[in-house]
C-alpha cells in the first residue's frame, strides 16, 4: 500500500498548510487519516472521489463578536466559533466550549472528532463544536447570563433542530444551556426543545444526559477489560478534572466496586487512598463552584497536591476527564509502571501521540475517547428524540439505553479492528467505523 500511504502524508501535508498554526487540529487529523491507509486499499472509490480531502474541510466556519458588559459596567470583548464540520449523517451535533485557551484550532480539533465520534454511535448526527474564549470562572451568575445572551443573540440564526444542535462542554453546563436556550426562544418565537440538548430535566432535558459521558466512559472500561476476561469491581482506579465527566465517572466506577482514590482540576491533584467521598465533591464543584484543594480541608487524610500529577498515583484503571493532551508520554510510562492495565478517554484526545504508543507497546487497554467517551452525545440523541415524540424516559431506561449503546459501541470497534488486522486496538477499530459510516453517506450523496 505504498501509493496510499504517500496520498495520506499528501493528504496530511495540505491540511497544515492550509490550516496555519492549528496544532490540535493536525494532531486530530493525524489520528485519524493515519489508520485509513487499509480503508482505502479495500475501497479505492473513496480515493477516487476524494472523501477525506472533502472530510478534512469544515463544511462552514462561523467566528463572531461576543461583546457584553461585567458587573462593573465594564465592556468586555470574547471571541465565538461555530464549525459545522460535516453534516452528511445528520444535522450539526457537538459541544460548546467556554475556556480561555479557546481558539479556532481547538474547535476544529474537536469538531473533527466529534464527526467520527457521532458516526460511530450509529445515530443520525454530523459533526459540529462550537465556544468562545470566555472564562467564566469567578463571573457572577448575572456576568454569565449577559455573556450567554451575548454568544446566542449571533448564533441563533445558524442553529434549528434540523441544522445545528449545540450542547455543553467545559464551561457550559446546564447553568449557561438555559440561558443560552432562554435567549434562543425570545429572540426566535419558538420553543424548540430539539435545539439544544444538555438542557436541566426540568424543562425538557433528558433524564441521564448529565451522567451520560462519565457513566459510559466506564461502560466502556468495563467491556474493555471483559473482553479480557477481568471486571472493575475491586480495581484502584484515577479520574482526571472534577467537572461534569469526572464526577459521573467516579460514581459509575464505585457502583460498580471500584475504589477512586484520586482526582484534579486546574490548580492540583487531591489524592485519598481510602476512596474519594463523591457527596463531598459534587457539594464543592457542582454546588458551590469551589477548587478541589478544598476537599482537604473537609477530610484531613487526604492529600492535596498543588500542581501534582495525577498520573503518578498508582492505579490499574485510570480515567483521563479534564482536558486535551493531559496525559503524555512520561505519565503514561508512569502508569504503566505502577500497574496501570486499561485507559478509557473521558475527555477529547486527552493522551499524547507519545502517550497512546506506550500503551500500545505496553498492551494496555485503551478507550479512545471517540468511542468512550461518545456515551454523552448518544444520549444528547436521546434527548432530541425524546423532544420531537414530547416524551420524557425514566432513568432506569435511559440508563440502559446508555449501557446498550456503548456495549454496541465497543463490539462493533473492537469487530472492526480484528476486520482490518489490528485485534483489541480501539483507536483503528474507532476510526474506520466512523469514517466508513460518514464516507457512505457522503458518496451517496455525490460532489456537495
Ligand atoms: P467541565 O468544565 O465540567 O470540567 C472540566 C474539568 O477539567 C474541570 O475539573 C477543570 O478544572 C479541568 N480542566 C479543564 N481545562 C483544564 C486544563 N487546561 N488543565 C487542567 N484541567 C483542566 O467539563 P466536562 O467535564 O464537560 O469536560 C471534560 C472533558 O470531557 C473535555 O475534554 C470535554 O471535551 C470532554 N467531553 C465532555 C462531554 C460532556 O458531555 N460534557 C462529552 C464528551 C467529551 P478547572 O475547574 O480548574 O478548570
Amino acid at each position: 500500500m505504498p501509493e496510499i500511504k504517500t496520498r495520506i502524508e499528501k493528504i496530511y501535508a495540505q491540511v497544515i498548510q492550509r490550516n496555519p498554526g492549528e496544532s490540535e487540529f493536525h494532531q486530530a487529523v493525524k489520528e485519524v487519516v493515519d489508520t485509513l491507509a487499509p480503508v482505502l486499499h479495500k475501497h479505492p472509490e473513496y480515493a477516487e472521489h476524494k472523501i477525506i480531502e472533502r472530510i478534512c474541510e469544515p463544511e462552514r466556519q462561523i467566528i463572531f463578536r461576543v461583546p457584553w458588559q461585567d458587573d462593573r459596567g465594564e465592556v468586555q470583548i470574547n471571541r465565538g466559533f461555530r464549525v459545522g464540520f460535516n453534516s452528511a449523517l445528520g444535522p450539526y451535533k457537538g459541544g460548546l466550549r467556554f475556556h480561555p485557551s479557546v481558539y479556532l484550532g481547538i474547535i476544529k480539533f474537536l469538531g473533527f472528532e466529534q464527526i467520527f465520534k457521532n458516526a460511530v454511535t450509529g445515530m443520525p448526527i454530523g459533526g459540529a463544536k462550537g465556544g468562545a474564549d470566555f472564562d467564566p470562572k469567578g463571573r457572577s451568575d448575572a456576568e454569565v447570563m449577559r455573556f450567554c445572551q451575548s454568544f446566542m443573540t449571533e448564533l441563533y440564526r445558524h442553529l434549528g433542530e434540523f441544522t445545528d444542535v449545540p450542547a455543553g462542554d467545559i464551561g457550559v453546563g446546564a447553568r449557561e444551556i438555559g440561558y443560552l436556550f432562554g435567549q434562543y426562544k425570545r429572540i426566535t418565537n419558538r420553543y424548540e426543545s430539539g435545539v439544544i440538548t444538555g438542557k436541566s430535566p426540568k424543562w425538557g432535558g433528558a433524564l441521564v444526559r448529565k451522567e451520560a459521558t462519565g457513566y459510559g466512559a466506564v461502560f466502556f472500561a468495563e467491556q474493555m477489560l471483559k473482553a479480557r476476561g477481568d471486571s472493575l469491581d475491586g480495581k484502584t482506579c484515577v479520574v482526571s478534572g472534577s467537572g461534569n465527566v469526572a464526577i459521573y465517572a467516579i460514581e459509575k466506577l464505585q457502583a460498580l466496586g471500584a475504589r477512586v482514590v484520586a482526582c484534579s482540576d486546574s490548580d492540583g491533584v487531591i489524592h485519598h487512598a481510602r476512596g474519594l467521598d463523591l457527596p463531598l465533591i459534587k457539594q464543592l464543584k457542582e454546588v458551590e463552584r469551589r477548587r478541589i484543594r478544598d476537599y482537604a480541608q473537609v477530610h484531613r487524610d487526604a492529600q492535596y497536591l498543588e500542581r501534582g500529577n495525577l498520573w503518578h498515583i498508582a492505579c490499574q484503571v485510570a480515567l483521563p476527564g479534564a482536558t486535551q493532551n493531559e496525559l503524555d508520554e512520561a505519565s503514561a510510562r508512569r502508569l504503566v509502571a505502577n500497574g496501570c492495565i486499561a485507559v478509557s478517554e473521558g475527555a477529547n484526545m486527552p493522551t499524547t501521540p507519545g502517550g497512546i504508543r506506550v500503551f500500545e507497546e505496553a498492551g494496555v487497554a485503551f478507550g479512545p475517547g471517540k468511542a468512550a467517551n461518545a456515551g454523552g452525545v448518544a444520549t444528547s440523541a436521546l434527548e432530541m428524540q425524546q423532544n420531537a415524540s414530547r416524551d420524557a424516559w425514566t432513568f432506569e431506561y435511559s440508563e440502559q439505553r446508555l449501557q446498550e449503546i456503548m456495549i454496541n459501541i465497543h463490539r462493533t470497534c473492537h469487530e472492526t479492528a480484528a476486520e482490518f488486522g489490528s485485534p483489541g486496538n480501539y483507536i483503528i477499530g474507532a476510526n474506520i467505523v466512523g469514517f466508513r459510516r460518514v464516507a457512505d453517506a457522503m458518496l451517496a450523496f455525490g460532489v456537495i
